[in-house]
């Protein structure tokens, strides 16, 4: 496996391989890694000949500065994970060489119209407008022919299509399914900092995100649905919830009837003690 500290360098050694027409899978990650992320490089290893992954924390997609300093950071036990799985290129880059210091990189601000003003978006100013510069400069650094990205973070991976569209870069995005725990929790790089009582209650999400879904198949209305489900959520001890949305897939906004979308998806995200959770699965599609 090569490991990259340099874009300089992870470029060449990408624009080597293209020239003898092997196609590229892109999995870019914020590390900790964990089953969720191995399966997106296990499906880009299936689908291409040189799977590259990035682990890079992404200064610029945190609205909050404690979030930031406390993400888990497991560079060694990440390297030993990717071997198991052959990946061939890791990208390990450091802040100035993502963001090069003479400010060269200034990427026009993007208008996602509504895709980003509800949910994560409503609740993380400027995250999605960072999620969506980094992705662009690690999509140019490496110019891949596939992009992996998981269904866990639903609202991440539709920004992401439509900055792929505005900015017009030819590159297939593809989603993989949520992995989970045994349990149900998804799998998540911040689930290590739960506290034993919350890690307990925390497979919760997921099993209200079921009962969302049967109570809206049944023929519920979302509205009393999303409300049962918080109170729900907001009851066990230490959790605090943030939002229970039912949502068309494509457009993310809120509806009131599930005929109205070809996709309806339902999704949450709550405190746990000092850790934010998100979860979402599709009612119907
Ligand atoms: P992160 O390191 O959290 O930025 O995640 C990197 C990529 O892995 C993103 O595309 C996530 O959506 C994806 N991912 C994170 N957790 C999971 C999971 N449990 N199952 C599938 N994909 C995941």
């Amino acid at each position: 496996m090569k490991i990259f500290r340099r874009a300089t360098d992870l470029q060449r050694y990408l624009s080597d391989l293209r020239t003898n027409n092997r196609s590229v899978g892109f999995v870019p990650t914020m590390g900790a890694l964990h089953q969720g992320h191995l399966s997106l490089v296990e499906r880009s290893r299936a689908e291409n000949q040189v799977t590259v992954v990035s682990i890079f924390v992404n200064p610029t997609q945190f609205n909050n500065a404690t979030d930031l300093k406390k993400y888990p950071r497991t560079p060694g036990k990440d390297i030993e994970l990717l071997t198991t799985v052959g990946c061939e290129v890791v990208f390990l880059p450091t802040v100035e060489q993502v963001y090069p210091e003479d400010g060269s990189y200034q990427p026009a601000p993007i208008d996602f119209g509504q895709l980003d003003k509800v949910m994560e978006g409503a609740m993380r100013p400027g995250h999605f407008a960072g999620v969506a510069n980094v992705v662009q400069r690690l999509l140019e650094l490496t110019l891949p022919d596939r992009l992996y990205m998981g269904q866990k973070d639903y609202q991440q991976a539709a920004i992401v299509r439509a900055m792929l569209n505005k900015r017009g870069i030819d590159v297939e995005l593809i989603v993989g399914k949520t992995v989970r725990e045994p349990d149900g929790l998804a799998m998540s790089s911040r689930n290590i900092r739960l506290l034993e009582q919350h890690r307990k209650m925390a497979p919760e999400l997921h099993q209200i995100l079921q009962d969302v879904k049967n109570s809206i198949l049944a023929g519920e209305a979302p509205d009393q649905v999303t409300a049962r489900a918080s109170d729900l959520l907001d009851a066990i001890p230490g959790f605090r919830v943030e939002y229970v949305a039912i949502f068309d897939g494509h457009t993310l906004q809120p509806i009131s009837n599930i005929h109205q979308a070809k996709i309806v998806v339902t999704a949450l995200a709550v405190w746990a003690g000092d850790v934010r959770l998100i979860d979402n699965i599709i009612i119907s599609e």
